[in-house]
C-alpha cells in the first residue's frame, strides 16, 4: 500500500531503527540524519517516515508531509546555524538519485557553486 514501509528500503530501515543513523532531528512525520558520505561540512538528509520513491510522489500523495519535510529542512539549517545553504532533491537516476525513498539533502558550511554539476 502507498506509503507503507518497504522491506528492501534502506531509509525505511533507518526510520524503523533497524539501521543506525546519526539523527539530528525527528518529528511525528520526518527524520533528519547525517549523510554517511557528506559533500559539505553540514550534509543532513530529511526524510518522511512514510515511504514514497521520490519527492514528487510524496507531494502528490501526502502534500502535508511534503510541507513538513520542507519545514524541517529549514529547521535543520537553523539548528546547524547555516546562513547560506542548499536544499536538493535528486529525482531520477540521471540526476543522481540512488536511494528510492524521498529525501531532501540540506548542504551548507562551505561556498556552493551554481549551477551544480
Ligand atoms: P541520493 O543520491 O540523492 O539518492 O542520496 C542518497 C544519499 O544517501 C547519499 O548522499 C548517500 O551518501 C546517503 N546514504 C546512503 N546510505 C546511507 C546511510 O546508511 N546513512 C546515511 N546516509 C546514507
Amino acid at each position: 500500500m502507498a506509503g507503507e514501509p518497504q522491506d528492501d528500503c534502506l531509509f525505511c530501515k533507518i526510520v524503523a531503527g533497524h539501521i543506525p543513523a546519526t539523527i539530528v532531528r525527528e518529528t511525528e512525520t520526518t527524520v533528519a540524519f547525517q549523510d554517511i558520505n557528506p559533500q559539505a561540512p553540514t550534509h543532513v538528509l530529511v526524510i518522511p517516515r512514510v515511504h514514497y520513491g521520490d519527492i514528487a510522489s510524496l507531494a502528490v500523495a501526502e502534500p502535508a508531509v511534503a510541507a513538513d519535510l520542507l519545514h524541517e529542512a529549514g529547521e535543520v539549517a537553523v539548528q546547524e546555524k547555516l546562513e547560506s545553504y542548499r536544499v536538493v532533491f535528486n529525482t531520477g537516476s540521471g540526476a543522481g538519485q540512488t536511494v528510492w525513498h524521498a529525501h531532501a539533502h540540506v548542504l551548507g558550511g562551505r561556498g556552493l557553486q551554481w549551477p551544480p554539476g
